[in-house]
């Protein structure tokens, strides 16, 4: 549905990562097809992968996180970047919205990453509508809020888990900042802090559909104006067309695109084993051998995602070795990727993007989480939505090569792999479902946007 929106300006900004970044601009992308005027911010570090598109139907802005050459890996620690990201994005912020304001394109409403609980604090200076963007599960959002509650104490116990809305969880299926607080204090204070001020937000975003996380999202929505806007997969790989023309996305690594797309077009139908671990995990050397010796052993062709920094964790000559049988690239076009018909099955770390896209596209999953919010995402694709098996690290934290080449089998060969192949194609429905026209995730847009026209006019 079209509002009429056309005097309404927000501002979107992500937490200066890929994982991030990918769900932000394509919710920006829906709010421009309901003729919102829309200004994406980025660090001025970010903001150097991004090329210029003077067509581009989404304005562009930056602001300092205090690191612009380099970003987060020129940081000393994750709590100095995160000190500095606050303190020069919060000042960076302020004077963005003087300056549009001073250019004629004055903002209604910021629509902040929820790990920048510092914007929100900037948007109400102005008095502007605010709304902050989860890009985590609902499910991983109400542990959060539980620990900066008090509802849950850390470190956990030994005992299972139970919160309202949620499947009773062990603690490791908790994510590791929760089971593990001693791993990334810093992390661990960003993530409970999102909970600080959010009751001040407007509105509260969540990058899912209803009916993936129905009883977490109705629990969660009894605390606030809650809309789920998933998934932020761009529609063209859900067989809508409506943003084609506004671009892709950014990328913060160049993907070998014609190379994957090439090599993946000369494999057969469902033959495929793609293994990515997302934009930010670093693997351990002896993870990286021990997936080589899986992917050799298993005997399937595969297209694996090693990042640049990474490649010398390979075994020698793998490459020249396993030419026959696989690729290895430093990054791939993911969607388009998982979007082929020759891939059958995708070695995930479960960061939520990567679980979002394997759902939306029908692929099911190996899931091998590393850290963060990934062990309970693992435990939802497994055990809750259907799509995937579980590949469990031994007591050193390692996912062994019998593991990976047994739950790559299942899902290729498996009978179980047959129930989960099912599983995936109806959540593709669903997912499909929630953003068309009038669905559930499309229908919440609509009432974001109205609720902003309403203010304006
Ligand atoms: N991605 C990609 N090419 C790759 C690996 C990942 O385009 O080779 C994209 C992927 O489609 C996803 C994002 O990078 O949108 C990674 O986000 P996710 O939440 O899965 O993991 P993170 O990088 O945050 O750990």
């Amino acid at each position: 549905m079209m509002i009429n929106s056309s005097k309404v300006h927000v501002l979107v900004l992500p937490y200066p990562g890929q994982g991030h970044i990918n769900p932000m601009l394509q919710f920006c992308k829906r709010l421009v097809a309901k003729g919102v005027k829309t200004t994406f911010v980025n660090s001025v570090f970010i903001s150097k992968s991004i090329p210029a598109d003077p067509k581009s139907a989404i304005n562009f802005e930056t602001i300092s996180d205090g690191h612009d050459e380099g970003g987060y890996a020129a940081a000393e620690s994750p709590e100095a970047y995160l000190e500095k990201l606050a303190t020069f994005g919060s000042k960076a912020l302020a004077d963005l919205i003087r300056k549009l304001e001073d250019k004629g394109e004055p903002v209604q409403a910021v629509i902040y990453d929820s790990f920048l609980t510092w914007a929100l604090d900037v948007a109400k200076q102005f008095g502007l509508v605010t709304a902050a963007f989860f890009t985590q599960t609902c499910a991983v959002n109400s542990i959060y809020y539980n620990v900066y509650h008090g509802l849950l104490p850390v470190p956990l116990s030994d005992s299972p888990i139970s919160l309202p809305g949620l499947p009773l969880l062990q603690p490791k299926e908790t994510p590791s900042f929760v089971y593990l607080p001693d791993s990334y204090p810093a992390f661990l204070h960003m993530l409970v802090n999102q909970f600080s001020n959010v009751d001040q937000a407007d509105w509260v975003i969540l990058n899912n559909f209803h009916k993936l996380e129905e009883d977490a999202v109705n629990w969660i929505a009894k605390l606030w104006r809650v809309i789920t806007v998933g998934p932020t997969v761009p529609s063209i790989y859900l067989d809508k067309r409506l943003e084609d023309d506004i671009g892709y996305g950014i990328n913060l690594f160049k993907p070998d695109s014609s190379l994957c797309i090439n090599w993946l077009n000369s494999q057969p139908k469902d033959s495929v084993v793609y293994v990515s671990f997302g934009s930010w995990t670093e693997i351990d050397v002896e993870q990286v051998e021990e997936i080589a010796s899986a992917l050799k052993e298993s005997g399937f062709k595969f297209l694996w995602v090693v990042r640049a920094f990474e490649k010398e964790k390979l075994p020698r000559k793998f490459a020249e070795e396993t030419s026959e049988k696989g690729l290895v690239v430093t990054w791939s076009p993911q969607l388009e990727v998982l979007a082929h018909e020759s891939v059958a099955c995708f070695v995930t770390h479960c960061g939520f993007n990567s679980v979002l896209e394997a759902l939306s596209l029908g692929v099911p999953v190996v899931a091998a989480p590393q850290w963060t919010d990934q062990p309970t995402n693992a435990k939802f694709l497994a055990d809750i939505w259907g799509v995937g098996v579980k590949a469990d690290a031994d007591e050193k934290g390692i996912v062994r090569r019998e593991t990976l080449v047994s739950c790559i089998r299942e899902i290729m060969e498996g009978e179980k792999g047959k129930q989960i192949k099912e599983n995936a194609i109806e959540w593709k429905a669903l997912a499909k479902e929630a953003i068309d026209d009038g669905g559930s995730s499309d229908k919440n847009i609509d009432e974001f946007v109205a609720g902003l026209a309403g203010q304006k006019a």
